[in-house]
């Protein structure tokens, strides 16, 4: 909490908001209730907050914002997907921009929650050709409160059941404000760490430290090709990385945590779909415990890419299975509405 801005409610520790309640004349039972209403029900004004004395929710109001970012927009798909750009104050003047997306069950009626995507930079360093976020670069990295933030906003929604990490940024790269958020997010808004897909390229030696620690989610890498040279071109940041090296790494994660590692895939067609790309992926992954989940591209403006056609989608996958792996296709959601994986992306905000 070193930051120049006022210091909102999510930024607490929970003891550290029961002292600051206290210190306001409230209960402790007052701080917990504060925290239920926020992480647990999407609560966003305190005035909402009845069941507190009318002179401390003055006085939190004043003292303790719920929100630091404004919602600078807000699309909704046809599948009801809806993208949140938030805007977060850069002490500059300048706002730094993010966008989370809220994933509601394919089906209207079920009784599950939706899956939240968050962002876990602004910008993002690594810089993949065929995906929007990395564009600009990276401008720097979310705070564990404006992480936590994208979660309650997205609570004020609907109910949630899952997340992905998934949004933009590359979550390795600033893992501790991450895992203090996702701390929240599991203990506060009851999210399970089998619920919590955290995805990235897969530094080998920040992926080795962060299995030791035993963080609370799923690991997804990114992998996207079996060949060395083609991923130094895929994902520009991993150049001079080898891929045994990252697998190597998922393997030591899968071995402390006992969790089996998803391998992403972007399928592109004509680029890293043909059978030759099948076979030596299996290769690479034959006889370990993991999944390949295929992403058919999500088109970019002004990239050069394609998605592959649906019949041969499902001859990769198949060629997969055939050679021995798991493999799923993931079809994204909210298309329609540029919220679908890699579709995400920085935004310079007028006023
Ligand atoms: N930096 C992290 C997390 C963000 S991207 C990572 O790379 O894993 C989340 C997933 O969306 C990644 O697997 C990414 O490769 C994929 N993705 C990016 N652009 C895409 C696109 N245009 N179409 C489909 N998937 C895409």
């Amino acid at each position: 909490m070193t930051d120049a801005a006022p210091v909102t409610m999510p930024a607490y520790t929970p003891e550290e908001w029961t002292a600051h309640v206290v210190g306001l004349g409230g209960k402790p039972f007052h701080a917990r209730i504060v925290r239920e209403q926020v992480f647990g029900q999407g609560v966003l004004d305190y005035a909402a907050m009845t069941s507190l004395p009318t002179a401390l929710r003055e006085a939190l109001a004043e003292t303790a914002p719920i929100l630091s970012s404004r919602e600078v927009d807000r699309s909704t798909a046809r599948d009801r997907t809806t993208k949140l750009l938030l805007g977060f104050p850069r002490g500059d003047g300048d706002e730094a921009t993010v966008e989370t997306v809220y994933i509601p069950p394919r089906r209207a009626d079920s009784p599950k929650g939706a899956t939240l995507c968050v962002s876990s930079q602004v910008g993002c360093p690594v810089a993949c050709p065929f995906c929007a976020s990395g564009r600009l670069g990276l401008v720097r990295n979310l705070e564990a409160h404006e992480i936590i933030e994208q979660y309650v906003r997205g609570r004020a929604i609907g109910p949630l059941s899952r997340s992905v990490v998934m949004g933009i940024g590359e979550p390795l790269l600033n893992l501790d404000h991450l895992v203090r958020a996702l701390d929240v997010v599991h203990d506060e808004m009851g999210i399970g760490a089998r619920k919590i897909t955290v995805s990235t390229v897969g530094f080998p030696a920040r992926l080795r430290r962060a299995a030791e620690a035993n963080p609370r989610f799923q690991l997804a890498i990114s992998l996207h090709t079996p060949f060395d040279d083609q991923r130094d071109e895929l994902v520009p940041a991993m150049k001079g990385t080898q891929i045994d090296e990252v697998i190597a790494a998922a393997d030591h994660w899968f071995d402390v945590t006992g969790r089996e590692v998803t391998y992403e895939y972007v399928l592109l067609g004509g680029t890293n779909d043909t059978p030759d790309h099948a076979r030596a992926l299996a290769r690479r992954l034959a006889g370990k415990r993991c999944t390949v989940n295929l992403i058919p591209y999500n088109p970019v403006q002004g990239d050069a890419y394609h998605r592959p056609a649906p019949d041969d989608v499902e001859g990769f996958r198949a060629a997969l299975e055939q050679a021995g792996c798991v493999a799923t296709v993931r079809w994204s959601r909210g298309m329609d509405s540029d919220a679908a994986c890699g579709q995400l992306r920085v935004r310079h905000a007028a006023g």
